[in-house]
């Protein structure tokens, strides 16, 4: 046995950790469900894997994970090269350049990050053949200026409509970062609207991609079916520099 395996921090120390963290979260969903009377597996647990090394999913997936979701293109095509032995559904859940749409295009079953329709129309196209539609979520900012990335929700309906009708991509649902807040009624207000703003659009859209770490029972009380979950099961990310 390599000597690593036994000391704090090593290979074995991170795999019994992010098994610990998987059970915490699904217990958290389970419960969350429960309060609310909904059936925990009609939750989906998106295991949000940025800037963590390949060998965290592995120990994710030897824990029964099959869904990551990634923000940054290198990095997630790095980690599918090595991780190709594995049979993992891919979430592209980053901000999107346009001219970035070709990979993504081709190595991911789900995007969940899609503001604007030109970079739809461009997925669209760049969707190999052979290959099922995408699965596709609108992202939404319910939370006005204090962010910048997603769509206003004025000019949601229009865009979902154009976007419905591209083939290669089936329009799944809508996804949203609300500004972070400790104020649970707040959290409850802007989940609340991304889910009125699926139930107006009436497009028989099935998917919320809702609630992060901090959130998620705020999240899956207003009718969450994917969390992305990162902080709570790989640990906080250390992004190297702090600006
Ligand atoms: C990083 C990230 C998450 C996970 O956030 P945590 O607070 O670490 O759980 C979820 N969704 C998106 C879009 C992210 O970028």
């Amino acid at each position: 046995m390599p000597l690593n395996s036994q000391q704090p921090g090593g290979r074995a120390q991170v795999m019994s950790t992010i098994a610990e963290n998987i059970a915490k979260v699904r217990t958290r969903i389970r419960e969350a469900a429960q309060a609310c009377g909904r059936a925990p597996e009609s939750v989906r647990l998106l295991a949000v894997s940025k800037t963590k090394p390949a060998a965290d999913i592995r120990a994710a997936h030897a824990c029964g994970l099959v869904d990551f979701g990634e923000n940054y293109l290198q990095e997630a095509l790095a980690k599918q090269s090595e991780l190709a032995d594995l049979a993992l559904t891919w979430h592209f859940i980053g901000p999107i350049q346009s001219n970035k749409t070709r990979p993504i295009a081709e190595h991911f079953h789900w995007v969940h990050s899609v503001d604007r329709l030109k970079v739809a129309q461009r997925l669209s196209e760049q969707r190999p053949a052979g290959l099922p539609p995408l699965n596709l979520c609108l992202q939404v900012n319910v939370s006005g200026e204090a962010s910048k990335s997603g769509c206003a929700p004025e000019e949601l309906a229009e865009l979902a409509r154009a976007v419905h009708a591209l083939p290669n991509l089936t329009l799944r649902g809508l996804m949203a970062i609300p500004e972070p807040t400790e104020d649970i009624a707040a959290q409850h207000a802007a989940f609340a609207r991304l889910r009125q703003l699926m139930i107006d659009l009436d497009l028989g859209l099935d998917t919320l991609s809702m609630g992060m770490s901090h959130d998620l029972e705020a999240a899956i009380a207003e009718g969450a079916t994917w969390v992305r979950i990162g902080t709570a099961l790989f640990g906080a990310r250390d992004y190297g520099t702090t600006p």
